[in-house]
């Protein structure tokens, strides 16, 4: 590469702006994104620092125009100012304006300025007071004389308190201030969100084998002063957190700073418990039932140096720290790392970035990693570890898998296979407990057929078509469209339809088989309210319920010794959802279904039941096994360059208008095709998955290309000719670069 993006160390406004260097002979490929550099800028050409936050092959403006970079600065770097050259790289990755951007990584500043309380502290014994006090008595001294006294009762006062309502002027307390009486403190007020509430401890036992490599092997890297990403991958249960939490106290003993990122708060209270228990005070939590006050303060502490660690869902990668040695992502398939507003970042991405700015290792922990992250540990791209037991013994869960299309022939109707109501049967009258998890991912617009267990696929996608209010069956990908068929295409079979079953009908239904069974359910309607989520968990924990009957949300992270058995409904469901990630998402699934089995000292079960037996997804992840599951998904990637085989890029369009915008999403297809990159695949457009949403109509273009550089390169042709010609002016236009979700 030529040439280099710099964005340039000034104030705010100057900043949505990418300037470009040429590239000195000598540090040809030694610069890296996020690189602090030193740049003439400015009519004097004066130097002024800056970060790389991209390459070039071929200049942007008349080459006669650009200046070449001065050199690399070696050192520290203000966080701010990180987070800037994080939102460049980001706007450029991802599709945004500067704004956006900016907006999504600096933090609010809140109008309201911050709690400036005032205190006023005795700092003299009780003893001396009260001699102090006769002496201002005699003397007279009346206003300074109540002053004390109020001091005596108390220890601290606020300045207000003693200002307005004694009538105290400033001078006297000044006066007393001076002699050493008292001291002001105008300490600004943090609100620590789980202050005080964990006692702290020292873990009691030694790591095991697998684990000691894991730390070892990394810190090593680390302290040769390697940096790069490691992916962890271990079974649930298998002691990451502790693997973490020893990586985080080295960096912290070394003077650095970590950011932990976890999925979502509520449903890993646990996890962020330990980090307390761990670090103490100097740990600082953000999640979404933050007030914009609180959000802000933890920043503050963050920015003061106040905390050494902080966790929190994708946005704490945002933390104002300006040492970061280590950056932490758990579970790091999940689907809440990427965002699904403009820009439209992944938090691992955005993560390797930020820490590659600042010198950060960073270790991505999965029982299930994502297919990208194990595609990188398998070309080497990435440090691979393994925790491959559970600790403490706990033995992984028996599976089972009951096919449901048998159960329909001999006569059971019921949505509990035959196999199912004898376990739980089982369980109760052992008094332990079960979790029946009804898989609802992709359900809207899901139709398969109860006899044969086929969906119906596009003919061009290899994905599943979607029923639509209309009564008809559509691909999100390419458009393709057909009638809702009377019977089943592969058997001929009647009994086609969605499905529909809910956790209210689950409930009922063993209510109905196991009356007198005590049943909790958890879902959407059940966790809107702060804190629902944990008291479901925690009446579940202490054995208040024998069934504890819901959604996704149950599957991730708790530990029920006393549940010996999970029942996962309809695992195909999330097969039919209709985009490319489909069978990622239920091997997912599937695995912490049954890794809920069994956690205590009692052996566990689990029973899957499904249609399609025979699909690789169930039959690896009853098999547990990853690599198998891993071979095959990356088969089906490449044969269809979905990503990481190649990158894919969706532009999404919308407005009010339907006419309007079916012909400008006609007219940017046909731009797209009429480019004739090499290797470029153009899908679209399309009606998006959510064709209609508040009255504004949505399409979608998908493009695909062996190489992220061709299609980021058509991006940013396209944002050009977006911002210059007026005739887009009515559709609002996002990017999505890899998507995960359906539009
Ligand atoms: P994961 O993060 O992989 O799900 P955890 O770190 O939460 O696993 O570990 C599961 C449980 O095992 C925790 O209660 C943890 O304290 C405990 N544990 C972890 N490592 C060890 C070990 N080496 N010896 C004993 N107990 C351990
Ligand atoms: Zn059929
Ligand atoms: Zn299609």
């Amino acid at each position: 590469m030529e040439f280099v993006n710099v964005i340039v160390d000034i104030s705010h406004e100057k900043v949505d702006r990418v300037f470009q260097y040429r590239i000195p002979e000598p540090l040809k490929g030694r610069l890296q994104p996020g690189m602090q550099v030193e740049v003439p800028f400015g009519m004097g050409n004066r130097r002024t620092k800056g970060y790389v936050v991209g390459f070039a092959g071929t200049p942007d403006y008349p080459p006669e125009k650009i200046k070449e970079l001065s050199g690399i600065v070696e050192g520290g770097v203000r966080a701010q100012t990180q987070l800037i050259a994080l939102a460049a790289w980001m706007r450029e990755r991802y599709g945004s304006t500067m704004n956006q951007a900016l907006r999504t990584v600096l933090p609010v500043r809140q109008k309201t300025r911050q709690k400036q309380e005032r205190r006023l502290v005795r700092r003299i014994s009780v003893e001396e007071g009260e001699t102090l006090l006769r002496e201002y008595k005699r003397k007279h001294y009346h206003a300074k004389a109540r002053l004390l006294e109020a001091l005596l009762l108390e220890e601290t006062i606020s300045w207000k308190k003693a200002a307005e309502e004694q009538k105290l002027p400033a001078s006297v307390i000044r006066g007393l201030e001076e002699a050493g009486i008292l001291t002001v403190e105008s300490e600004t007020q943090y609100r620590n969100p789980f202050a005080g509430r964990f006692r702290e401890k020292e873990r009691d036992f030694a790591l095991n084998e697998e684990q000691r490599r894991a730390v070892e092997g990394i810190w090593a890297d680390y302290a040769r002063g390697i940096r790069r990403t490691y992916l962890l991958h271990g079974v649930t249960g298998s002691g990451k957190t502790e693997v973490y939490m020893e990586l985080i106290a080295r960096a912290v003993s070394a003077g650095k700073q970590a950011v932990v990122l976890i999925p979502e708060i509520a449903l890993t209270f646990q996890t962020v418990k330990r980090f307390y228990e761990r670090f103490g005070d100097r740990v600082s939590v953000m999640h979404s039932r933050l007030s914009d006050g609180e959000r802000y303060d933890q920043f503050l502490r963050a920015e003061r140096g106040d905390v050494d660690v902080m966790i929190g869902p994708r946005s704490a990668l945002f933390a104002p720290f300006s040492r970061i040695g280590m950056m932490i992502i758990d579970e790091e398939h999940e689907s809440s790392y990427k965002s699904e507003t403009v820009p439209r970042y992944h938090a691992r991405e955005a993560a390797i970035f930020r820490a590659q700015m600042c010198g950060a290792s960073v270790i991505l922990g999965s029982a299930t990693p994502s297919v990208e992250s194990y595609h990188h540990a398998q070309t080497g791209d990435y440090g691979l570890y393994r925790l491959s037991e559970r600790t403490g013994g706990a033995r992984p869960a028996k599976v089972s898998v009951i096919d449901l299309r048998n159960e329909l022939r001999e006569g059971n109707r019921s949505m509990f296979s035959r196999k199912l109501q004898t376990a739980m049967k089982e369980r109760f009258a052992k008094g332990q407990q079960v979790m029946l998890f009804l898989n609802r991912r992709g359900l809207s617009g899901f139709v398969s057929c109860r006899s044969c267990g086929k969906a119906i696929p596009c003919p061009h996608c290899d994905v599943t078509l979607s029923l639509h209010n209309d009564g008809k069956l559509r691909c999100h990908y390419c458009g393709y469209e057909t009638q809702m068929p009377p019977a089943c295409p592969s058997c001929g079979s009647r009994y086609i339809s969605g499905f529909r079953a809910g956790t209210q009908q689950v409930e009922r239904e063993v209510l109905k088989r196991f009356p007198g069974a005590r049943v909790l359910r958890m879902d959407y309607d059940t966790t809107r309210t702060k804190e629902s989520h944990e008291k479901i968990l925690d009446a579940f924990g202490k054995g208040e319920a024998d069934v504890l009957v819901g959604t996704q949300m149950i599957v991730k992270g708790h530990d029920f010794p006393n549940v010996t058995l999970v029942g996962v409904l309809a695992a195909d469901i999330s097969l039919y959802a209709s985009d490319y990630r489909a069978a990622e998402r239920t091997f997912q699934i599937l695995t912490q279904a049954a890794g809920r089995a069994g956690r205590g000292a009692q052996a566990g079960e689990a029973v899957i039941q499904t249609y399609v037996p025979e699909h690789y997804s169930i039959r690896t992840a009853a098999a547990q096994d990853y690599e198998a599951f891993f071979q095959q998904e990356m088969m089906y990637r490449r044969l269809l360059s979905y990503p990481p085989a190649a990158s894919m890029l969706g532009v999404y369009l919308s407005g009010p208008e339907e006419e309007v915008l079916i012909g400008r999403s006609e007219a940017l297809g046909e731009k797209l095709r009429r480019m004739r990159a090499e290797g470029l695949v153009v899908i679209g457009p399309s009606a998006a998955a959510l064709s209609r949403k508040n009255d504004i109509y949505r399409r979608a273009v998908y493009l695909k290309h062996e190489r992220e550089a061709v299609l980021l390169q058509i991006k940013k042709r396209l944002e050009e000719e977006f911002e210059k010609d007026t005739v887009w002016q009515k559709i609002y236009i996002q990017f999505d670069y890899n998507p995960l979700n359906a539009y």
